[in-house]
This record gives C-alpha cells, structure tokens and sequence, in this order.
C-alpha cells in the first residue's frame, strides 16, 4: 500500500488553475522528487496535501482520507511539511525552534532527539542559543528540517531547500536529506533538478499542473524531457 496517495489533485485561484488532475503515489521508504519549472504547481500540490489550499480530488495518507482536515490535524497524523522560506519563529532561539517542532507536532516517540540534529547538522550545536532571525539561510534551512525532524515525521515534504544557498551549504543540506531519507520517506520540491536527483530514487515532473512524467529517475537521464518542462519545447 502507498504511503501517500494523490489522485485527480487540481488546485484553482480564481481562474488559474495551478494542479490540473493529478496522480502522485509515495511508498514507504525512498525519496521522490517533485520537479519542473517555475509555476509549474509544485509548491500548490504540497500545500494541498498539508491542507493549507482548498482541492478536489483524494489525498490519503497511510490508508487515511485527509479530506476536510485543518493543517494541524494533517501535521499530527506524521505528514510534516517544511515550506519554502523557512518560517522559523524568529525571535526564538536554535534551540526554542526545535522544542517547539517537539510540541507542535505531537510526539509519538522514538523520533530524532534535538541532540540527533545536532549530529545531523553540527553547525548548530555551536548555536543552540542564538535567535533564529540572526541565523544565515543555509542555518535556518538546517532549523527548518531540524525542526520537522523532531515532530517524528512519518513523511517529510520539503519545498526548495536548497533555495538561496550556496552550492557548499546546499551540499550538506543535501547530504542530510540522503540520511533523513534512508530512514522516513521525503517529498522533495525543487527547482534545482540535478542535486533533487542526486538523492531521490523516484520523481514526478509537473508542466503546467499535470504530470508529464512518473518513474525511476534514471528515465530522466537523457535529458530531454527535463529540458522540455524547464525551458519549453524547442
Ligand atoms: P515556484 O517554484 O515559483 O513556487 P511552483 O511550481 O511551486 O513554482 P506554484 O507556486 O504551485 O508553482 O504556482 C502554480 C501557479 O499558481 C502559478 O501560475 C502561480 O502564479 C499560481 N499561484 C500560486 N499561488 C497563488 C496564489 N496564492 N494566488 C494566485 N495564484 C497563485
């Protein structure tokens, strides 16, 4: 049984249509990638799942509808999002914004401890006491999924975490995601495709909200159709 099942997602804003109908399964393990250009209707399609847009169609989460549920029902059944641009509690420190990833979360035990973040990303264990809003990007990223980590995530959906980062820092927020992923399931969203398909196994690409391709990533190793959803047809 999938971990994660999407079926006939669409997404609107007035009269854009952002996810037009579409098919997404997720097993248990391993990680895919959900890739394609800009507005191609990534960020909506995690947004729809962790309930924080209006849709049709079906998500169901480890057997479970998540139909009409509020976002902090959805974040409490495991499916742990962690949106682009962070969203740290700024006036807290590294430290506060992983405790509160431990209580906003429900804790169901046996997930990563902070001191597990901390071995995860060493930088911060030189920090735990310094506010959030004075952390650099490749920083807060590393709270951001810290922070998702501590909630005991049985699925992690990640938006652009290598946005705004610096090739060296990007590296090691990818390394991270490689670990995190041989244990819990992630969904990654990028717009850096080459370092998406370092690390997933699987991957869907998005043009224009439909799907215009799901499988190994290794069907993407020509090129072409990458280069079709990114930069259009020639
Ligand atoms: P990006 O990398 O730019 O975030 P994306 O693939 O994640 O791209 P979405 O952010 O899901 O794409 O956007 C899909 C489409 O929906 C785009 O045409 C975008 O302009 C539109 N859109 C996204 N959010 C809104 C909104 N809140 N109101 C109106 N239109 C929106």
């Amino acid at each position: 049984m999938s971990m994660l099942s999407i079926s006939g997602l669409r997404v609107r804003y007035g009269t854009t249509v952002a996810v037009d109908g579409l098919d997404l399964a997720m097993a248990s393990s391993g990680a895919l990638a959900l890739l394609g250009a800009n507005g191609a209707g990534k960020s909506s399609t995690l947004k729809a799942v962790s309930g924080l847009v209006p849709h049709e169609g079906e998500v169901v989460f480890d057997g479970v509808s998540l139909r009409g549920m509020s976002p902090e029902r959805i974040a409490r059944l495991g499916l742990i999002h962690v949106p682009e641009g962070r969203r740290l509690f700024g006036n807290l420190t590294v430290l506060e914004n992983l405790q509160v990833g431990m209580t906003a979360q429900g804790r169901r035990g046996g997930g990563h401890t902070v001191d597990d973040v901390f071995d995860l990303f060493p930088a911060l264990r030189e920090i735990p006491h310094q506010m959030a809003w004075t952390l650099s990007g490749g920083q807060q990223q590393m709270v951001a999924i810290g922070r998702a980590l501590v909630g005991n995530p049985r699925l992690i959906m990640l938006d652009e975490p290598s946005l705004g980062l610096s090739p060296l820092v990007a590296q090691t927020v990818y390394e991270a995601l490689r670990q995190i992923a041989g244990r819990t399931p992630v969904l990654l969203v990028e717009q850096n495709f080459s370092a998406a398909l370092r690390i997933c196994d699987r991957a869907v690409v998005l043009a224009n909200g439909r799907a215009v391709y799901t499988g190994d990533v290794a069907g993407l190793a020509d090129g072409t159709l990458l280069q079709n959803a990114y930069f259009g047809s020639p």
